[in-house]
């Protein structure tokens, strides 16, 4: 069996031909369990670029600027998320330094850059060298992104702080806001469709000829729907 056209069902593991989105379809099901196999992500391709893009610009700003400011009798403080870090690690708290480093500022711009990187060649029709592995670094890195949790542990400091000191918000603040939302729409988007897209252009690159619109999608219905219903095929056993 061609190993370049499958797809394997990540709850029931039985194995497919990998069929092709078109027309108004923008979900592929399992036929076995009904769970979803991909999502057609072509359409989103500009939107989550431009988002991935922002969500960078946005997040050099959180790195250069104050947080927040406190005002204690006159004596005021002010201190970027770095600047924390180093005051951590001279603390002799080097482990939760490195931790916060690695959450806020290392996973996030790993995952943003390396986003960027696929995406933007995949927009202009070519797949870029190391394709493969830079997704696998983005599924490594995704989970390990706390950028939403950092911005809780600061709004509940500044409940906190208040009553000790006047707080003022300062402009990193207000792109850490804005950032945790953008990380949601970022994480929304699932890295493992643009396999699928990298596929198809690889394909139309080894057989320029476009496909007229009859044959594609019959052969889009034969692909999706004839799946046994017993006797399939599984990804082990297909190695
Ligand atoms: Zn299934």
């Amino acid at each position: 069996m061609e190993h370049d056209n499958l797809i394997a069902c990540h709850e029931c593991d039985t194995l497919f031909q990998k069929p092709r989105l078109l027309g108004s379809r923008t979900v592929a099901r399992c036929p076995r369990c009904g769970a979803t196999l991909y999502r057609s992500a072509s359409r989103r391709l500009d939107g989550i670029s431009a988002m991935t893009l922002a969500a960078l610009f946005t997040f050099l700003i959180a790195q250069a600027y104050p947080i927040v400011e406190l005002d204690a009798n006159g004596i005021t403080s002010q201190t970027t998320l770095f600047g924390a870090l180093v005051a951590l690690w001279n603390e002799d708290m080097q482990i939760v330094a490195v931790m916060v480093f690695c959450a806020t500022i290392l996973f996030p711009l790993t995952e943003l850059v390396a986003l960027l990187y696929v995406l933007i060649p995949i927009r202009s029709g070519y797949v870029p060298a190391g394709f493969n592995q830079v997704l696998r670094a983005i599924q490594f890195v995704r989970p390990w992104g706390m950028i939403e949790v950092f911005m809780l542990g600061v709004l509940i400091t500044i409940v906190k702080m208040v009553s000790l000191a006047r707080v003022i918000p300062e402009a990193a603040l207000f792109a850490f806001g804005a950032l945790t939302l953008m990380f949601a729409v970022v994480v929304m988007f699932d890295p493992r469709t643009l396999w699928d897209i990298a596929d198809e252009l690889s394909a139309r690159r080894a057989r320029p000829l476009p496909r007229t619109s009859a044959d594609s999608a019959a052969a889009a219905v034969a692909a999706n729907l004839t799946a046994s219903p017993s006797g399939q095929p599984s990804a082990p056993h297909q190695g």
